[in-house]
């Protein structure tokens, strides 16, 4: 905990991060934002022969979208949903004497919009091309990138309550999904070496809630559907996922209506980079300051 809060607290120090007074909410400086542009250039130049589509959604999704996607049954300790006021004049002015007193909370009568945060980047991409129709027999790639927001306020500066994630998604059949995730597996660790970041990749779970959670938890470790790339952050012990590597099975496929040429449901697996830890791993491992960063790493990301 010590150590989290020092790297935070010289983060704020070097102005990379900017301190908001919420935990997990930060500003970031231009130096910090230069670096994930670096690596993107990076993503871009690994990925880029593949042909994936690229679609950009802003941080808030169409809210019957996250209700049909399950998020609420399996994570509804981090979502975030956008309210807003939508009352009378009448309204307003008890509204703004409920602010003035500040005994009462002043968001109980807002009403919820048609918009949540996006919990993950690639959660606004099935639906879309659901709707487009039945996916190609050579299977679909798409590059993504957005702010997610999850509930998860901490002092490790790796985890925050609003970040950026950079995906590839690939739809097809089992075998060509499975191809997709071997491929950046081997790509993230080459990547992260290039960078002279020191790398694992171990098998994980996403947090599934309460009860019933533990035997989503236990299955999706049996059958090996989440892998993690780790690289030291806070703590050496505990090393922090920067890359996540997803295979979804046919189960979004199913929920979705996601059909291949041949009417078989399609299978979807996603990669997702992790844009400020990656960027937290190289000012951890090299340096506050980019410009005493290793010469072959500056090299590799500038050129
Ligand atoms: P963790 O186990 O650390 O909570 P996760 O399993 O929730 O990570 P994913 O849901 O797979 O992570 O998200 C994809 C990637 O987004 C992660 O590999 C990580 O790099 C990044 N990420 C996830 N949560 C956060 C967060 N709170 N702050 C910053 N980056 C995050
Ligand atoms: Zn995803
Ligand atoms: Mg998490």
């Amino acid at each position: 905990m010590d150590m989290q809060t020092s790297f935070l607290d010289r983060l704020f120090d070097a102005g990379l991060l900017i301190d908001t007074g919420v935990d997990g909410l930060y500003g970031r400086s231009g130096q910090f934002e230069e670096v994930i542009a670096a690596f993107e250039r990076l993503i871009d130049k690994v990925g880029g022969a593949d042909g994936a589509e690229a679609m950009r959604f802003p941080p808030g999704m169409n809210r019957a979208f996250f209700e049909q996607s399950g998020y609420m049954k399996s994570f509804p300790q981090l979502a975030g949903t956008v309210h807003s006021f939508c009352g009378s004049e009448l309204d307003h002015m008890s509204l703004l004497k409920c602010m003035e007193v500040g005994e009462e909370d002043w968001t109980k009568d807002q009403q919820a919009t048609d918009i949540v945060l996006t919990p993950a980047a690639c959660y606004p991409l099935y639906p879309t091309v659901a709707r487009r129709g039945k996916i190609s027999a050579k299977g679909a790639l798409y590059d993504l990138q957005s702010y997610c927001f999850r509930h998860e306020p901490s002092k490790d500066p790796a985890r925050q309550q609003l970040f950026r994630m950079r995906e590839y998604v690939c739809m097809g059949t089992e075998q060509h999904v499975t191809d997709f995730r071997q491929s950046w597996m081997d790509r993230g660790v080459e990547m992260m070496k290039a960078v002279g970041l020191d790398v694992t990749i171990d098998v994980a779970n996403d947090p599934f809630f309460g009860r019933a959670g533990k035997m989503m938890v236990n299955n999706q470790r049996d059958q090996n559907l989440k892998f993690e790339l780790l690289i030291p952050i806070t703590s050496t012990s505990n090393p922090t996922a920067c890359m996540s590597f997803n295979y979804h099975q046919d189960s979004f496929g199913t929920k979705w209506g996601l059909n291949l040429e041949d009417g078989s449901v399609a299978h979807t697996a996603c990669v997702g980079f992790g844009l400020e830890r990656i960027a937290l791993a190289l000012f951890h491992t090299h340096g506050l300051d980019v410009n005493e960063w290793p010469e072959n790493v500056r090299a590799t990301l500038w050129g």
